[in-house]
């Protein structure tokens, strides 16, 4: 079945309505069945019937409806949700340690690309409270394999040696560089000492669907972004095929307690029927926008950053492990020339407001210099984040519009700048 049918048929569909029911109640009456619900906290059937629909998004051979089931709780779900892209990061990482004895060494190997939040969770939670250790290696570097390698040759001089939770994205924001998959894929694969963790976000599952390359034990989506589509909810998924995280995942879940509320797993459920054709429509524009801003280079513009800029090729097995039919998704990057003004080109957008956030239907503009919340300006350079990089989220108005709106703020910038 395709992706876009699946976004509009969930596995467990409503019995009466063509939607699924909002379930507001908190706690719910005792039956003797045994996938009966108990209370709001350990599980809930607008939330169920949303962990199934994303199920079925992140793994293409998950069951499709089956018109005779009428209970919306999914049993051998795969994923669960959490009231946060965050949450749900940190309930991927704790899960991992639910499956090795407590006096093992479990460290992070962490892409060097990775979203703020994810660092910051890793430095202030995993080192500073839990007293772990986090590597930072740019994953996105074919060559980096042979550090992680090394590292792992190192650990096995000791008793029982020492495993390592790798965690990626697949694109990076904000400045779009692509994962070579294949390298981390193979030594993933033939190392039980490695967990493969993947940040599937700026990808979403529509272009890239990391549980299908076989090496990957969890997929994390902050839904906040392209799944929900809408700037309306906070919400972040765990995806896993492994039966044993499946069930960490529950019960920490449980536990934490950072769940959703069932009107937001509803505001999803809607906000996902359209993901296919809102990520092919934002990649489509996204492309056309960057090709456009690169004809500026020289006269306004330093650099652009999309990865279907010939400047920025993706690595060639690239089409094995994305769904290059759709596009790259909705973040272009460029740099304006040193001497121009990133405030005054935002706020002479009137189309591209300025916010945090990306990948819904409106199109947003940020400095991610000033907006990303690095804790240093070294470590913004360090990453590559100039103070004159600007940050677009194309959504889905006329493209057209979108080009004017650009065209007429860089050329008022040029005009006061002449
Ligand atoms: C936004 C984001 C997160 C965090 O998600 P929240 O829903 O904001 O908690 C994690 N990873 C990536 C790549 C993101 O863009």
């Amino acid at each position: 079945m395709s992706f876009s049918t699946r976004c509009i048929h969930p596995p467990s569909s409503p019995s009466v309505g063509v939607n699924t029911p909002i379930e507001l109640s908190s706690t719910f009456i005792h039956d003797s069945s045994p996938d009966s619900y108990s209370y709001g906290r350990t599980d809930n059937p607008t939330r169920s019937a949303l962990e199934s629909a994303i199920s079925s998004l992140e793994y293409s051979s998950v069951p499709s409806p089956s018109p005779q089931s009428s209970s919306t709780k999914d049993t051998t779900t795969a994923t669960s949700v959490f009231s946060s892209g965050m949450a749900a990061i940190e309930a991927s990482i704790l899960a991992t340690l639910d499956s090795h004895p407590p006096s093992n060494k479990i460290s992070v190997i962490c892409s060097s690309k990775c979203y703020g939040g994810t660092t910051r969770w890793l430095e202030e939670v995993w080192v500073s409270r839990m007293n772990r250790e986090v590597h930072y290696v740019d994953l996105h570097t074919p060559s980096s394999v042979g550090i992680i390698e090394e590292m792992l040759a190192l650990s096995s001089i000791t008793s029982p040696p020492s495993h390592f939770i790798v965690f990626t994205e697949v694109l990076t924001n904000p400045l779009l560089s692509v994962l070579s998959p294949q390298p981390l894929v193979s030594l993933c694969s033939s190392n039980p000492n490695l967990t493969l963790i993947v940040d599937n976000t700026l990808t979403s599952p529509c272009i890239c669907r990391p549980l299908e390359w076989g090496a990957v034990s969890m997929v994390v989506e902050s839904i906040t972004k392209y799944i929900n589509g809408h700037s309306d909810v906070i919400m972040g998924s765990v995806t896993t095929l492994h039966p044993h995280l499946a069930s960490a995942l529950r019960r920490i879940q449980n536990t934490q307690g950072a769940v959703p509320s069932p009107f937001d797993c509803y505001q999803v459920l809607r906000g996902m029927k359209t993901l296919d054709i809102r990520m092919r429509r934002q990649s489509e524009s996204a492309a056309r926008i960057a090709s456009i801003l690169e004809k500026s280079l020289g006269d306004t513009i330093e650099r652009v950053n999309y990865p279907t800029l010939t400047s920025q090729p993706p690595p060639p097995s690239i089409s094995n492990y994305v769904n290059l039919d759709v596009g790259w998704g909705g973040v272009v990057s460029f740099e304006l020339k040193s001497h121009l003004s990133t405030h005054s080109f935002c706020s002479g957008l009137k189309l591209f407001k300025m916010a945090e956030s990306l990948g819904a239907v409106e199109s947003l503009v940020e400095v991610p210099f000033e907006m990303m919340g690095f804790p240093s300006e070294e470590k913004a350079r360090e990453k590559g984040v100039n103070p004159n990089l600007i940050r677009l989220s194309v959504g889905i108005e006329g493209v057209d519009d979108l080009l004017d709106d650009l065209t007429q703020a860089l050329n008022a910038l040029k005009k006061k700048n002449s």
